[in-house]
């Protein structure tokens, strides 16, 4: 705490907003504050601050800064210092480290701690009931005590004071119930208190025996809760347990009172997750994504500061909630390229989950069947730990993996799915079991053009084809969502029905599907036509729960899912995610074609998977098909030691967009010539990007190569301060790790 300065001293703050800016703003901490208050702001408070015309809510850089450049004169005070408790110290310790290791402006990381500004303010008080002073005894005359009636007062017994909502689910009655009792005196309206609404998972709810091998595994990470910082990979198959074991380091920071974070890629995996949580611990965690109400948010944001709540489930942007006590963060699925973040901030998830264990000194556990690159080095150097589960729960073995050389057995002309897994489907279908077919693509066909004339139908904002939607009657630009009606006519030559589809996407695939199976009860899964959240926990427990015998779906189907009818997978082009030739083509393919199969046979009998494929002697394919993930993870690590690729050298990205294509080229080009030249470091291009447009913007990139022991961040930082600004509404943005080279 600062010494109390004499009456007429200035006292220097530096103040972080929530805007697109590098760095804290300086304030005098003005007499309005009193000087009591003045010698109490402290780093981390939750102060308003003018700024040009307006005020706005920041947070304490330093409470004791320097004395800034400017005159004090012309500084500006401290507002108010809102009634909050501060902004976590490790919490804007993560915000300075993330901010310059993925060179993103401090402010516009401190928005995304802040996504809602009431939450800052007192909460007002809920309305609820409670038991009233009229009992059975004194019932008003003609006032009945109905079975619902009963039911409500008895669950109202156990609390001091109810939700309405709440209560009347309890009670499995309606509202009108409650307000019946609220007129008979049975019940009265109270304020509830604060931020009492959040029930606590009980560790010991319910506890599952664990295998040997699982046991193992939860020994070594509850160990680890309470002991710092360490990282740890769980490495099993799909339906090895991997959930059941970091249940169990979750317990030990429940028990030691700590909070803990699981991260998934996907809002799409949380039903089941939530549910298998309760199961566990008795209660829903509280889940965390983009999708939630202002309203939810802001409660969820105060609770976690609060530390009232105990478990966060969410999106990566849950990293950013001001967990006060946090004890643990799980990363499942730790290389689902979805926890990358290419937008203002740039930061991949896992990373900077990484980077929060290590700042907060707590452990950090990442799960997968298939871990990526950068995790597997990681733990052959030694960096991180790793727990193996090396079998299924149960005991079924992973599905066998067949090749369909589909320049051997092509499907029939229009048509995709090759004779060996139309047969091995036909079969699966009269036992009563279940088929998947995975394409990921959405929509009926990528490309439609015109036979007479070739007219393409392309999107006049990117390079990219409109992608035909059958079901909802457009074509749709897949890059910016432009989308119109399905046309007849084309547009080039006039011609009427002369529009043909080519190529497919799972629309068509089910077309396909139907056509053969006519008597098959099917279903369709793809972001696009899914509609809520609730209608696809509803597909999902369908599946479930046997009401469908072929699934068709994009990678949504891919992850997590639990099918225990399902039998065969089908994968209709293998090859798809290989075209890109980008650094992480082949691992991706291998994990994600792992993935799916792995849906397959996790109960009862053993499940298939076929992968048509016009390359069966890839490296990925043999993988797949003799089940040696070891020997292709070997060979994948090699080639990335050979050309000092990541996770052996250090990438980072440059983008440079604009409306015009020769400014944009230009200005690459001289933020190319400015670069400092420099042992241990290349800079690569610029080139116009594999995709040249995006909404009107012209791309160009630039890859900036560096060994691994470089200090890339402060290189670039030095760089971009010698070439200045972009000029002309020219943009640049700046991905460190880059995961798309798009
Ligand atoms: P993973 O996360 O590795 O895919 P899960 O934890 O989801 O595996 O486990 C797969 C299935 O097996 C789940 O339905 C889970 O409840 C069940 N399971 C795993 N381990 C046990 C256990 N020790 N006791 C009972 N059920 C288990
Ligand atoms: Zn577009």
């Amino acid at each position: 705490m600062p010494e109390s300065k004499p009456p007429g001293t200035e006292t220097f703050v530096s103040v972080l907003l929530p805007l697109a800016v590098e760095g804290a703003y300086s304030y005098l901490a003005g007499e309005n504050l009193g000087a009591l208050a003045r010698d109490e702001l402290a780093r981390g408070d939750f102060v308003r601050v003018p700024l040009g015309t307006r005020e706005y809510v920041g947070v304490v850089w330093d409470a004791d800064a320097p004395r800034p450049d400017i005159a004090p004169a012309k500084l500006r005070s401290i507002k108010t210092h809102l009634d909050v408790p501060p902004l976590p110290s490790a919490q804007l310790d993560f915000l300075d480290v993330l901010a310059r290791y993925n060179l993103a402006q401090a402010g516009m990381v401190l928005r995304m701690m802040l996504p809602v500004e009431e939450a800052l303010y007192p909460a007002a008080p809920r309305k609820g009931v409670q038991l009233g002073s009229v009992s059975a005894d004194n019932l008003p005359k003609g006032f009945r005590l109905t079975g619902a009636r009963e039911r409500v007062l008895a669950v109202a017994e156990g609390g001091l004071g109810w939700n309405k909502t709440v209560l009347a689910s309890e009670a499995g009655v309606s509202a009108g119930v409650i307000d019946g009792l609220i007129s008979a005196g049975m019940l009265e309206d109270i304020d509830l208190p604060v931020g009492t609404n959040v029930l606590a998972p009980d560790p010991a709810h319910h506890k599952v025996d664990l295998t040997s091998a699982q046991e193992i595994a939860a020994a070594k990470l509850r160990t680890a809760i309470g002991n710092g910082y360490s990282a740890t990979l769980i490495d099993g198959v799909t339906g090895s347990g991997k959930t059941e074991v970091y249940f169990e380091a979750i317990a030990t920071a429940l028990e030691a009172g700590q909070q803990a974070l699981v991260l998934l890629p996907e809002i799409a995996l949380t039903a089941q997750f939530l549910n298998r949580f309760e199961k566990r611990f008795g209660v829903k965690p509280t889940e965390w994504h983009s999708d939630l109400t202002p309203a939810t948010r802001r409660d969820i944001w105060r609770n976690v500061h609060r530390g009232e709540v105990r478990v966060v489930v969410g999106a990566r942007s849950a990293l950013f909630l001001p967990f006060d006590n946090l004890g643990l963060i799980i990363v499942d699925e730790e290389h689902d390229p979805a926890y990358k973040q290419v937008d203002r901030v740039s930061y991949h998830a896992r990373d900077m989950a990484v980077l929060r264990g290590f700042l907060g000194k707590f452990p950090i556990v990442l799960a997968s069947a298939t871990p990526s690159i950068e995790t597997q080095v990681n733990v052959d150097r030694g960096k991180y730990a790793i727990v193996h589960l090396p079998s299924r729960f149960g005991g079924q073995s992973f599905p066998d993996i067949r090749l369909i050389d589909l320049r051997e057995n092509p499907p029939e002309r229009g048509q995709w799915i090759a004779p060996p897994l139309v047969d091995a489907m036909t079969e699966v279908l009269a036992a009563g079991r279940q088929s998947l077919l995975f394409l990921n693509r959405r929509g009926y066909a990528p490309l439609t053009l015109c036979r007479k004339c070739g007219h393409r139908f392309v999107c006049p904002d990117c390079s990219s084809w409109l992608v035909a939607h059958r079901f909802r009657k457009q074509l749709q630009c897949h890059h910016c969502g432009l989308t119109i009606p399905e046309p007849r006519i084309c547009p080039s030559c006039d011609h009427e029905d002369t529009l043909v589809a080519c190529g497919p996407g799972v629309e068509r695939i089910m077309e396909e599907v139907t056509q053969r199976f006519p008597d098959a009860r099917t279903v369709i899964l793809s972001s696009d036509l899914v509609g809520s959240a609730a209608d696809m926990r509803e597909k999902f427990e369908g599946i479930a729960k046997g009401a469908f015998d072929i699934i068709v779906g994009t990678q949504l189907i891919a992850k997590g899912h639990h099918f225990p009818n399902l039998n065969l997978v089908g994968v209709i082009d293998a090859d798809l995610g290989l075209g890109h030739g980008d650094l992480r083509a082949s691992e991706r393919t291998f994990q994600l074609l792992h993935q799916v199969v792995g849906r397959a046979g996790r109960e009862s009998e053993p499940g298939i998977g076929y992968l048509q494929t016009h390359m069966t002697e890839h490296p990925v394919m043999q993988a797949l098909a003799a089940g040696d993930g070891d020997g292709f993870y070997a060979q994948e690590i090699s080639a990335r030691e050979r050309t000092a690729m990541p996770p052996f050298g250090r990438l980072a990205g440059l983008l440079v967009t604009g409306r015009e294509r020769y400014q944009v080229e230009d200005q690459a080009r001289r933020l190319a010539a400015t670069a400092p030249h420099q042992d241990g470091v290349r800079v690569l291009g610029p080139a116009e990007a594999p995709i040249g447009m995006v909404r009107g913007r012209h791309r160009f990139r630039l890859l900036v190569k560096a060994q691994l022991d470089f200090d890339l961040q402060n290189y670039l930082r030095r760089w971009f301060a010698v070439s200045g600004p972009m000029r002309g509404g020219v943009r640049l943005s700046v991905d460190i790790d880059p995961q798309s080279f798009l």
